[in-house]
């Protein structure tokens, strides 16, 4: 049983890390910040969670990235074997209308948080969810870990930092920092104003007369997208490995944002052309036109590999909207 410190315990990512790491006996502890609702949803829903708080193994501790004091304290009490840092703003075209927030939380959060583990907790494992947004316009394809980082927008600059922040401290500390280059994934616990839980969304209610249209950006630009819960079994692998190191995390293939809305649309039973409408508003500034990644570092040195197609993503993706919609549940 190790002890667990894991930042945005209530995103997409770190809900079902949570679950994988009680499922494997571990103790969790996740950082969450001061709101005025106390509903963690994607905590809030999942049985093992409510099990494991009853049995004293999954903790909340309040704490900001924003806030130094708050962040050692946490590390200090906690002592961790590992920290898997997932937290800060990471929405693209919301780093463009909040560039200042985006690089105090997910630049420099990582700094005050690796600063933490490195006074409080020297031999913890530390983790950094890094993301393919880092290579920008990418100058080769598909992007492995050797790409060249240019980044296109405030968020990925921020990730940049992060990184390269994890790769000092490794070498100037011999900490056992690490990250995971992560390309697009998704599920049904994505946020809300991401394209592909709109696209789901909007399906499902499309479907049953609940809406009559989507508006969309670009409908061209193409990405690797992945299911979260292949990506957290890859994070896991990377913090288990002999060595600390980064490694990109990715399906492979690419596919567009029309091919989604194809693919959704028909699991609804519909066809996207009749109700998909492009939309200057949703365009951003800068667009990266593709993503593809290069896993094969990861499945040739730790095993990894994604078991979930493009295909089977989209249609677990709509069928939980729908379930939603009857008032059933689903293990999302
Ligand atoms: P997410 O669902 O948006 O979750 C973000 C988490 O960060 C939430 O728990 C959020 O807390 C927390 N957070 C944000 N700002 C914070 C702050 N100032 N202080 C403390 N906590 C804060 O993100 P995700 O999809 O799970 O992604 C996890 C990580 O992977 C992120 O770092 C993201 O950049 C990276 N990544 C994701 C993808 C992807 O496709 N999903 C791809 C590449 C990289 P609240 O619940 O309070 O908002």
């Amino acid at each position: 049983m190790a002890r667990i410190l894991i930042s945005g315990i209530t995103g997409q990512d770190g809900s079902y890390l949570t679950e994988a790491l009680l499922r494997a006996g571990d103790e969790v502890h996740g950082l969450v910040r001061q709101s005025s609702l106390l509903t963690r949803s994607r905590l809030d829903t999942a049985p093992a969670c409510a099990a494991a708080r009853a049995e004293g193994r999954l903790h909340l501790h309040y704490a900001d990235l924003s806030d130094s004091s708050s962040l050692q304290a946490v590390v200090r009490t906690v002592r961790p074997e590992v920290v898997y840092h997932l937290a800060g703003q990471s929405h693209v075209k919301i780093s463009f209308e909040l560039p200042e927030y985006t690089a105090d939380s997910t630049g420099l959060g990582t700094l005050r948080l690796l600063e933490a583990v490195r006074q409080q907790a020297p031999a913890c494992r530390f983790f950094l969810a890094a993301t393919s947004e880092i290579f920008g316009e990418p100058s080769e394809s598909p992007q492995s870990e050797t790409t060249p980082m240019a980044p296109v927008n405030p968020y990925a600059a921020a990730k940049v930092y992060a990184l390269n922040l994890v790769r000092i401290y490794r070498r100037a500390y011999g900490l056992f920092a690490c990250s995971g280059i992560l390309f697009n994934h998704e599920s049904p616990r994505r946020g809300e104003n991401y394209v592909t839980r709109k696209i789901a969304r909007a399906a499902a209610r499309i479907s049953r007369g609940l809406e009559k249209e989507l508006r969309l950006g670009t409908l061209s630009s193409r990405r690797d997208w992945g299911y979260a819960k292949d990506v957290v079994e890859g994070m896991r692998a990377i913090v288990a490995a002999q060595e600390p190191s980064d490694y990109v995390l990715a399906t492979g293939e690419t596919h567009s944002v029309e091919d989604f809305c194809r693919e959704a649309f028909a699991v609804a039973g519909l066809d996207y052309r009749e109700y998909v409408v492009t939309d200057p508003h949703f365009v951003r500034p800068v667009d990266i036109t593709e993503t593809r990644g290069d896993a094969s570092r990861a499945h040739r040195e730790l095993g990894w590999r994604p078991k979930t197609s493009f295909s089977e993503l989209v249609k677990l993706m709509v069928d939980s909207e729908v379930a939603a919609l009857d008032g059933r549940e689903t293990d999302g």
